[in-house]
This record gives C-alpha cells, sequence and structure tokens, in this order.
C-alpha cells in the first residue's frame, strides 16, 4: 500500500521526504530569525583616551615625560602632532577619522564639553571587564575580577550571532593584539575564528600569509601578552579578503601598552598608525559590492585612564577618569553626523544590543537583562 501512494505521490510531482516530523536543522532553521545581510565590524583601541581623542597631543603629559633640560619644542612628536586648538591637534592625531569619517559617514559620542558622556558601567576600569561588558551587553562585576586568560563566564553576543543565523565559524571572526581574546571572545572555545596575541595562523592559505604569521614572532614587542598592532590589522584584513565575514572584531592593543611604559610619543604613533588602518579598511569595505551601503562600523575603547600628568599611564578602580570612553559609529542607516552633543549619557554595555540591532536580530532574546542599542540604531 505504502509503495503504491508512493508511485501516486511520485507521478504527482510529491516527494514522500516530506514527512510530518522535518529534520532538525530544518526545524532549526524555519525558527530562524531573517539573515537581512547586514554586515557588523568593529574596532576597539584599547585605554585610548578621550583626552587624545577629543583634544590630540596633551601637552602637559608629554612634558611630563621630558627630561629637566629637554624642550617640549625639540620633540619628534610635539613636532608631528601639536597644533593650537583641540579641534586642530585632533585632526593630526587622526585625519582620518576626524576629517572624513566623522564629517561624511558617522558621529562620535564622549566629548563631555558638549554635554556627551560615555562611560563604563563595570567599575573595575580595566580590559576584561570592559571587553565582557561590551561582548555581554552587561557588566559582570561579581564574576569577572581579573585579566587572567579564561572563558567569557556567559554566551558572547558574537557567538550567539553565530549560532542564531547559523553561520560557520570563518563568518564571526576577531583578531586582536592581546591573548587574552582567546578567552573574552568565547564561553565555547572554538565557536568563532580567533587569532589573538602572538598565535600563528592555524592554516595559512597561501605564502604571504605565511609569511606574516611568521613574522610576528620575529618582531618581538615589550609585552609577553600583546604583538604588534600590524599583524593583527594585517592579518584581520587577509580574513577579511578572503572569507567576507558577516562580523568582524579588530581589537588593537598599542594604545594601552605603550601608556603603561610611559612611552607617550609611542602612544601618539599609536593613536596615528590605527587612524591610518581605519583609513584602508573603510576604502576596502566601499570597494566591495557585499559590504559598500550593508556595513555597520563601531569604533570605542574597553576603558579610559587618568586624566592628568601623574595618572595618564594607569587606570582600574582607584583611577577616577578611566571611567570615561568614547564611541564613534558609522552606519547607512544612521544620519547623524560629527559630534553628539546634550543627551542621555551613554555605556559600553550597549554595544552588544548595537550589534544585534545592525544585524537585525533582538537583544531579549539574546539576554533578558542586555543594555539597550544606542539611540537611533533602529533594528528589525
Ligand atoms: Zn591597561
Amino acid at each position: 500500500m505504502r509503495a503504491l501512494v508512493s508511485a501516486l505521490l511520485a507521478i504527482a510531482g510529491v516527494a514522500m521526504v516530506a514527512a510530518p516530523a522535518p529534520p532538525a536543522a530544518a526545524r532549526q532553521a524555519a525558527a530562524r530569525p531573517a539573515d537581512t545581510g547586514q554586515r557588523v565590524i568593529l574596532v576597539t583601541l584599547d585605554g585610548a583616551r578621550v583626552e587624545e581623542v577629543f583634544g590630540g597631543l596633551d601637552p602637559a603629559v608629554l612634558a611630563s615625560t621630558l627630561g629637566p633640560k629637554a624642550r617640549l619644542e625639540d620633540q619628534p612628536a610635539y613636532k608631528r602632532f601639536w597644533a593650537p586648538t583641540p579641534e586642530a591637534r585632533r585632526a593630526k592625531l587622526m585625519p582620518f577619522l576626524w576629517t572624513d569619517l566623522l564629517r561624511d559617514r558617522g558621529s562620535i559620542a564622549g566629548n563631555r564639553n558638549l554635554g556627551s558622556v560615555v562611560a563604563l558601567s563595570n567599575r573595575r576600569r580595566f580590559s576584561y571587564p570592559g571587553y565582557a561588558e561590551m561582548l555581554l551587553g552587561r557588566p559582570l562585576d561579581a564574576e569577572i575580577t581579573s585579566n587572567d586568560l579564561k572563558p567569557s563566564p556567559r554566551q558572547t553576543v558574537l557567538e550567539y550571532v553565530r549560532t542564531t543565523l547559523g553561520l560557520d565559524a570563518t563568518q564571526v571572526a576577531v583578531f586582536a593584539s592581546w591573548d587574552v581574546f582567546n578567552g573574552i571572545g568565547e564561553q565555547t572555545p572554538g565557536r568563532l575564528t580567533i587569532n589573538a596575541g602572538f598565535e600563528a595562523l592555524a592554516a595559512a592559505p597561501d605564502a604571504a600569509a605565511q609569511r606574516l604569521s611568521d613574522a610576528q614572532f620575529d618582531t618581538p614587542t615589550p609585552w609577553d601578552s600583546v604583538r604588534h598592532d600590524y599583524y593583527t590589522f594585517r592579518l584581520a584584513m587577509d580574513h577579511l579578503q578572503r572569507h567576507r565575514p558577516r562580523v568582524l572584531y579588530l581589537a588593537l592593543g598599542e594604545t594601552d601598552d605603550w601608556a603603561h611604559d610611559g612611552r607617550y610619543d609611542r602612544v601618539l604613533e599609536a593613536f596615528a598608525r590605527t587612524d591610518a588602518y581605519l583609513a584602508e579598511l573603510w576604502r576596502w569595505i566601499e570597494a566591495q559590492p557585499d559590504y559598500r551601503g550593508r556595513t555597520h562600523l563601531l569604533i570605542t575603547t574597553d576603558h579610559g585612564r587618568g586624566p592628568s600628568p601623574a595618572t595618564w599611564r594607569d587606570h582600574g578602580e582607584q583611577v577616577d577618569g578611566a571611567e570615561r570612553t568614547w564611541m564613534a559609529v558609522a552606519s547607512p542607516t544612521m544620519g547623524r553626523r560629527g559630534e553628539w552633543r546634550d543627551h542621555a549619557p551613554l555605556t559600553n554595555a550597549q554595544v552588544a544590543a548595537t550589534l544585534l540591532a545592525w544585524l537585525g536580530l533582538d537583544r531579549r532574546a539574546y539576554a533578558a537583562d542586555a543594555m539597550p542599542p544606542l539611540p537611533g540604531v533602529t533594528g528589525r
């Protein structure tokens, strides 16, 4: 009887595989939110102060790093980055950000002189809690108490995007200068593509990528756990070009490490190099039909640092001012340009929901207590 029905159905063009209970994968696909095809790139500059982002070179800090006989005006960093006004200084430090991206494409919050406050939600004011608050959508002060390399205590928003949209591991990628991102990025090791710290490419796709991967070990930094941002950026661009991920997280580190070492000149150079990386990244986005007009960029930091010559090297619970952060966004669905003014305070914990909204996903389905997206970010 079954054979007869099958034969009749086959004649009628009805497949018997349309069984009453569809396979699990099909059920999951049916329950999946519609994939809007949008793309997100998150960039962080570790410990990048609001003072430099909005005011460029801080002459009091530079002067504090000099010996008693040295003249400020003679310093290469001064000659390169000094200008009479904060607006002119910041444009010298980060020309792409200030004279291109924020003029034509996006906006930045965090300039307290304009009534624009961005601050951490966590009270610890060091890196793991800062990154975790962005990737988890809320602070977890009781659970995250150190910078130890440990898996995230909860599923990160990056893991959620991958599983919810049914993407493969190349499609949600993290490239980081600091090795602790092997923990920060994911609760379940291996769920994402993560390359962090001095880490070789798992499988270099060609000779050029292999040379790049090898070179990071021949060019040590003063820090065991942080490689040069150059490699992080180049490896990320290679992945972007080759795998065309839906979500890329580029986590740069030198703005923090040179500051801890008291090398303010190198801090300024790191800001300027990062600005050139952002310019290259943006030019690449604009040149790709599958990225142009559908890529949302968010640039921020994991914490501030002390505001004065006595405190700028440090951050942490005891350092007032280290809670001050900033956030730049360039999104085809946001019309705001330049600097935000006179608005309700924003927090880094809003990053997770902002990324989700851009991808057409609901933050409450990710975490009931996740903070809302930035105002003006429209979701589905
Ligand atoms: Zn630090």
